[in-house]
């Protein structure tokens, strides 16, 4: 089969998340050891309407595998939104020949490769995230980095907690996504993990938190999600007020975006880069790469989006029309597996946490 591309772009949008270089590199070798070059798009989808592009080579990409951040940049970008903005991106693809463009991102990435790939430029999404909050992805990349990034943290309040017999409530980042606050809570031994997908029975975490300290608990955490906007300082308060225990409460913010990938993030941006152009240089696009179950696997934009509303509770009025039957029980029997891995991982926390 003759072959579509001759140049592709790469570019990474929306919030960074490490192990989003390690994913630009791949791209960037991926292609080029199939004989296409790769331009770097700076900034997001700004850099293709301000024409803010550079061609790389594989040295372009030395030494980055290993670096938190995004050495090309990330925007959120209102102008690539709109039709004006749009077509100054598509004349800019049209100037340099880019056929194509691997953009790593959230779902906002996505609606916008979806925009480009209906004018013509073939898109390809890889999930680069903290949030994880990519339904169809099992993880997206920068996750395990941060949740590694929080349980360090973590650990260090533990320490003077436990000299000082306080309680620490720790905000954790997510948007409205618990996963971080979940998974980080097990592994920091919280004591109770207050997040938006499950409703949080603050009096029995009081009530819990009173009888542990009878029994000799000194140091206790108690992890928020950033989903629940706010309720961190006032629940610190509470707990202060009712169990008697000195309280006190971190955000930990943005410090958990940075930092240098850990191996499970740099290995799955590896393995996505490669799958993505692997996947644009067949000819396919309108894709997002997806981890499930283990595997590196290909899925429709469109109906990752779809998914993604569903599992959300966000689907709006004829959301669902373009799929079949069998699809749509497909996404339900996904989303409703999803909902019970979260609750029964929730029901451990609960468990362990005595
Ligand atoms: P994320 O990709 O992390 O979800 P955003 O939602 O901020 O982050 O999206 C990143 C960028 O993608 C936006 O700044 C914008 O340029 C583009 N984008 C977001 N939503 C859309 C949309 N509905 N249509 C076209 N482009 C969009």
């Amino acid at each position: 089969m003759a072959q579509k591309f001759r140049r592709i772009g790469v570019l990474t949008s929306g919030g960074d998340a490490p192990g989003m270089n390690a994913a630009v590199r791949s791209v960037v070798r991926s292609a080029i050891g199939r004989g296409v070059e790769v331009m770097a798009i700076y900034g997001g989808y700004r850099g293709l309407i301000e024409d803010d592009v550079k061609m790389f080579t594989e040295r372009d990409v030395s030494n980055i595998i290993g670096t938190g951040g995004t050495a090309i940049y990330s925007d959120r970008c209102l102008e690539f939104k709109e039709e004006p903005g749009m077509q100054k991106a598509i004349a800019t693809c049209k100037k340099y020949d880019i056929d194509g463009i691997v953009t790593i991102g959230g779902d906002g990435t996505f609606r916008g490769a979806m925009d480009l790939t209906k004018r013509g430029v073939a898109c390809i999404g890889i999930p680069g995230t903290i949030d994880n909050d990519i339904t169809s992805t099992d993880h997206s990349i920068g996750f395990d980095t941060a949740m590694n990034t929080v349980i360090e943290m973590v650990d260090r309040l533990r320490d003077t907690c436990e000299s000082h017999a306080r309680c620490n409530v720790v905000e954790v980042m997510g948007r409205d996504a618990g996963y971080i606050a979940l998974q980080t809570g097990i592994a920091t031994g919280a004591a109770a993990i207050a997040l938006k997908e499950i409703p949080f029975d603050e009096e029995a975490t009081i009530q819990k938190m009173i009888k542990m300290k009878e029994q000799g608990k000194r140091g206790f955490i108690v992890m928020v999600a950033e989903g629940l906007e706010g309720y961190g300082p006032v629940l610190r308060q509470r707990i202060q007020e009712r169990t008697g225990v000195e309280s006190k409460y971190a955000c930990l913010a943005h410090v958990v975006r940075g930092g240098n990938p850990t191996l499970r993030d740099r290995l799955l941006a590896s393995r996505m880069g490669d799958k993505a152009v692997d996947m644009l240089l067949a000819g396919q696009s309108n894709l997002v790469i997806c981890e499930r179950k283990g595997d590196i696997v290909p899925l429709d934009i469109h109906y990752a989006l779809t998914l993604d509303r569903m599992y959300k509770g966000k689907l709006k009025d004829g959301d669902l029309d373009p799929f079949t039957p069998e699809q749509i029980a497909a996404m339900e029997e996904e989303c409703a597996a999803k909902r019970a891995a979260f609750s029964d991982l929730y029901d451990i926390a609960n468990l362990l946490s005595k």
